[in-house]
């Protein structure tokens, strides 16, 4: 079964602690001490539940919630704001051919470019498997496309070595900027669909 609880359920039970200790029978010296270790527990509980395990960036559900705020925040505003999906290529072969912690090795090295590759108001995400997720804001096309270029080189210029073995690694990447998408999904679908053109056209490029 897959349980999630909503990120904003843990903020409402955090901004509630003081109310639930107190429906408690806790002896007032204890109080403060038992909030503060609950505030720390949700705090790694949230944290834990935003972030991936293996590349430590942020996961799915948070790219979510955080792409639907920027979506209504650039329709509101009338500002540019860009997605980006990235693919590694022929991922399968990696692990195939180097073995599955090889893969783990490339999957970390590529987050670490790619963090090293965006400003620091852009927010990264490991969508899933071999695919992450870039939300660019306030960022139309051309723009976009300038900080994507510099990492696909960078991850096919990259010597990736694991165990004394060189391996070859390139992303393809698909981007779109078109905010009069109705929903957060339909704006991700146009990424997705122009990651398909990307691998569809030889991979090792940037389509939209
Ligand atoms: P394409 O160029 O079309 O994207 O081909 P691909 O081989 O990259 O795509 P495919 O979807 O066939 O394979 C993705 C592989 O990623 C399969 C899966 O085993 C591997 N994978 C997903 N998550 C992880 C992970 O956390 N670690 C490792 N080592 N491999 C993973
Ligand atoms: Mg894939
Ligand atoms: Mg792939």
């Amino acid at each position: 079964m897959n349980f999630e609880l909503p990120e904003n359920m843990l903020d409402e039970i955090q901004a509630n602690i003081e109310t639930i200790i107190n429906s408690f029978d806790i002896p007032d010296d204890n109080k403060l001490d038992v909030i503060k270790k609950i505030n720390f527990m949700y705090s790694s509980t949230k944290q834990l539940s935003a972030t991936d395990a293996l590349t430590g960036l942020y996961n799915r559900r948070h790219f979510e919630s955080n792409f639907e705020r920027e979506l209504l925040r650039a329709k509101r505003y009338n500002s540019k704001l860009s997605i980006a999906v990235i693919d590694i290529d022929y991922f399968k072969n990696v692990n195939d051919i180097y073995g599955h912690s090889a893969g783990d090795y490339v999957l970390k090295e590529v987050a670490y470019i790619a963090l090293n590759t965006i400003r620091t108001t852009d927010m990264l995400f490991r969508y899933g498997g071999e695919e992450f997720v870039i939300i660019l804001t306030e960022t139309p096309r051309e723009g976009a496309v300038i900080p994507l270029e510099r990492l696909r080189a960078s991850v096919e210029n990259r010597k990736f070595c694991y165990k004394n073995q060189e391996i070859k690694v390139t992303v393809s990447i698909g981007l779109s900027s078109d905010t009069s998408a109705a929903t957060p999904c339909e704006m991700f679908d146009l990424a997705d669909k122009a990651l398909y053109k990307a691998k569809e056209a030889g991979r090792n490029r940037i389509e939209y």
